[in-house]
């Protein structure tokens, strides 16, 4: 039996414990590979919460492990967090912060050092009751996910070696339970033309001319792209312009652009691709359609290349880590959830979208508030999602895993 009401107080006794340790890592700034103070920060709370075991891997991610049962169940919040963009925006200091009885204020608060804190939390009230199951639970304080969603969980899986039965995934879902979001991809189109004097442009052939029609054409293939019921449609927009030109005085000789093409259910990257490189202008240009590979090297200084494709994934609504979430709501909220899908993108275009781990969201604060100034989050959603995480592995392992 598992004592939902039990895991609910000692969840609520951990309020002032699970704010200050969030408080804490809002005070380390921590964007992507420079996470390193918020990493050690972080495996400081797991060993003073006792957990079984922790770990920093090579690429710099923090793993706190509870139990050495046979079902390994994951919980995964990314650490790193987006820059403070205008500062004159926020009324408080990004990294100290604001804190009242209902919130707390800073970058990261939602997204997603909220998440992290209920997480840890979740392992300690395991470990306090002795909370049943023939499991393993892996508490993952993951990098660089806010450069590139999902390489984190590429090296775990690829070069840890773990392979963990399901993820929950702790990004911000308002405390709703989340199954599933777009994927994208970040595509180059690049023309190339010919320079010559600038007081002469009939010698030449203008790269920049070639991009005017592919740019009208992009705008028009984002209004025809594939819909679907649960996810919505696919998209695209131009996000960034490039050029060379020898001179101000000179025809120029290249233009690149930036595409943001987010992917629906159904859509593949090969598709989006060749969507692409069948336009008329593109063929006419003979301009080259590319995606953008990520390389910038961890906080540890590990490079660990990967093209810039992020896939969708959805999980069913009856698979047994939904379910588990469910029955974990139901029991300890006497609540029915809203079961529903992420608009933005988090580190399962990997887990499930790569590997076909299956995953399913439930986090602490507001999708609204991530890259926000003034991000917060909401103490009472710290702690239901401190409770939840607690009951996950004990409700898979008793009553779905084979
Ligand atoms: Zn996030």
């Amino acid at each position: 039996m598992i004592p939902f009401e039990k895991v609910l107080s000692k969840a609520e006794e951990y309020r002032p414990k699970i704010s200050r340790f969030l408080r804490d890592m809002i005070a380390l700034p921590s964007e992507s590979c420079g996470e390193k103070e918020v990493i050690c920060r972080i495996k400081a709370e797991m060993e003073a919460c006792g957990y079984d075991r922790v770990e920093i891997d090579p690429m710099g991610n923090v793993l706190g492990f509870i139990g050495t049962g046979k079902h390994l169940v994951a919980l995964d919040a990314h650490i790193d967090t987006v820059g403070i963009g205008d500062r004159s925006l926020w009324q408080y200091d990004p990294y100290e912060g604001y804190e009242d009885d209902e919130i707390i204020v800073g970058r990261g608060a939602s997204d997603q050092e909220g998440g992290m804190a209920s997480m840890v939390y979740g392992g300690k009230i395991i470990k306090d009751l002795g909370l049943p199951g023939d499991f393993t639970l892996m508490v993952v304080g993951s990098v660089q996910e806010e450069d590139c969603d999902g390489l984190c969980w590429q090296y775990i899986i690829n070069e840890g070696g773990y392979r963990p039965e399901f993820v929950v995934l702790t990004e911000p879902t308002s405390c709703n339970i989340y199954r599933g979001h777009r994927g994208r991809m970040e595509i180059r189109v690049s023309a190339k033309g010919l320079s010559c004097h600038g007081s002469a442009p009939e010698r030449g052939d203008n790269a920049i001319y070639k991009m005017a029609p592919i740019l009208q054409e992009l705008r028009a293939l984002h209004e025809n792209l594939h819909y679907d019921p649960f996810l919505g449609k696919g998209s695209l927009t131009v996000s960034e312009i490039f050029f060379s030109s020898p001179s101000r005085c000179a025809v120029a000789d290249g233009c690149s652009i930036s595409v943001d093409r987010r992917l629906t259910h159904g859509e593949t990257w090969e598709k989006a691709l060749q969507e692409i490189r069948n336009l008329p202008a593109v063929k006419a240009a003979g301009a080259e359609v590319s995606m953008y590979t990520y390389d910038r090297p961890s906080w540890t200084g590990l490079v660990y290349p990967t093209e810039c494709f992020f896939p969708t994934w959805v999980l069913e609504e009856d698979h047994a880590a939904c379910r588990t979430l469910v029955e974990g709501y139901r029991e300890l909220f006497r609540s029915e959830p809203l079961v529903d899908k992420w608009t933005f993108s988090t580190n399962g275009v990997s887990i499930m979208g790569r590997f076909g781990i299956p995953c399913v969201g439930f986090g602490p604060g507001h999708e609204d508030q991530a890259h926000a100034p003034n991000e917060r989050t909401w103490k009472d959603e710290l702690v239901k999602a401190a409770a939840l995480y607690a009951v996950v592995p004990s409700i898979y392992t008793e009553k779905h895993a084979r």
